[in-house]
């Protein structure tokens, strides 16, 4: 054997872990069917922007050790992550907080706006949710669900908010305070120089070999190395043996506005309004503050997947969930292969959870 290990896929998960069995003496290979490492977190850099080829990304994390390791190879920004919702050319900022609540009732304290809350949640009568708008509406109250969340959620998912389950949205981010930080954890930011950059440089040193899918020479890969790393889709590794898992994927429609500095003054602008085909817009230079004198935008339309798409979002039903428990247990089986990632394990991660479950495999392996 040539390697100890050969690992399919260069996105955060096999960047993570043959970073790790690299710098313990470890021998790595990685093939990757795309044309460029960094998988989902891609970026290219256009008119000196860095776009976020597969969708916005942020990284957040409360894990030190995982903030620490990211960090050491590339520094990070301030970035924080403070999205705006247009629902028919009003503004209100997101997540749900009192900005939010002044922009809808022109409420100034918490307890107004709770009592508001509070009425509307009682006047819903729902005592038992049994869908996603029961269970919406029984935790906001109407005005913030059909202005802020049924026609998104319902472009998001191609379904009536009353056709999806309960359970999509069991919490929702609801502040008392003027805070428009989306998220709660304690470490927030992009990468400053883009996630190629970071990507990049994890993998100094490997062997990367790009444009090439391991199933188009299975024998020739499987014969280098003693194991391997597979973080590609777990239905195409079993030859889709059992039938095909759902995702939900996104199309992008990106454009470059020259001479234009500043499209919408935020990275991230949700369309909350039934007649827009798009869920959002994104504008890539905001992630890292940029000052170009162009911009460059993508339209965000979120669609149902057909093999070939790009699988994005696992559509985490009873019927997939069966299915992805039948690949596991073959999965389980293989003494040689290990199988890791959002794609592998049919899961959402988001990036510091694949580099969490990438620094244990890692570990375990070692
Ligand atoms: P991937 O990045 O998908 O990497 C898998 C790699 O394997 C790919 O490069 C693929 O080409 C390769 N591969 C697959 N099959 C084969 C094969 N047969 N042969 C060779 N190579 C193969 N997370 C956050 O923390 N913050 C965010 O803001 C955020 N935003 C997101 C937005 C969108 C639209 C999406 C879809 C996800 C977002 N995420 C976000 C999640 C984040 O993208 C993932 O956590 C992360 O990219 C997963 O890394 P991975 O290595 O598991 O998978």
């Amino acid at each position: 054997m040539k390697f100890d290990f050969l690992i399919v896929g260069s996105g955060l998960f096999g960047a993570t872990i043959s970073c790790i069995l690299k710098a313990k003496g470890k021998k790595c290979f990685m093939i990757d069917k795309r044309s460029h490492i960094g998988g989902n977190v891609y970026t290219e850099s256009i008119n000196g922007i860095n776009v976020h080829k597969y969708g916005a990304h942020i990284f957040h994390t409360s894990n030190r050790l995982v903030w620490e390791f990211v960090n050491s190879f590339v520094e990070f920004n301030r970035y924080t992550n403070s999205p705006v919702a247009n629902f028919k050319g009003k503004l209100y900022n997101l997540p749900f907080n009192m900005n939010t609540f002044y922009q809808m009732w022109g409420v100034t304290t918490p307890k107004q706006a709770a009592e508001i809350i509070a009425l509307q949640k009682k006047e819903s009568g729902v005592a038992n949710p049994k869908n996603l708008e029961e269970q919406a509406i029984s935790l906001i109250g109407k005005d913030i669900y059909y202005t802020l969340i049924k026609n998104y959620t319902e472009k998001q998912w191609g379904r009536k908010a009353t056709e999806l389950p309960a359970f999509i949205i069991k919490r929702l981010p609801v502040r008392f305070t003027f805070d428009n930080n989306y998220f709660n954890d304690r470490y927030q930011g992009v990468p400053i120089g883009g996630y190629t950059k970071l990507v990049e440089r994890m993998l100094d040193g490997i062997e990367v070999r790009l444009n090439s899918d391991y199933f188009e020479d299975l024998d020739y890969y499987n014969s280098i190395s003693d194991k391997i790393i597979y973080t590609g889709e777990i239905d195409r590794f079993f030859n889709y043996c059992f039938g095909h898992l759902e995702y939900r994927t996104v199309h992008f429609e990106t454009q470059l506005l020259y001479g234009v500095e500043n499209y919408q003054g935020n990275s991230v602008v949700n369309y909350t309004d039934a007649e827009t085909p798009y869920t959002r817009i994104i504008e890539h230079k905001h992630f890292e503050f940029g000052k170009q004198p162009d911009t460059v935008i993508s339209k965000e339309y979120s669609k149902e997947w057909k093999l070939g798409d790009e699988p994005y979002y696992p559509v985490n039903n009873d019927k997939n969930s069966k299915l992805y428990f039948r690949y596991k247990e073959l999965a389980e089986k293989q003494d040689k292969v290990i199988f890791g990632g959002r794609l592998a394990e049919y899961k959402y991660y988001d990036m510091h959870q694949v580099i969490e479950k990438a620094l244990m495999m890692a570990d375990f392996l070692l």
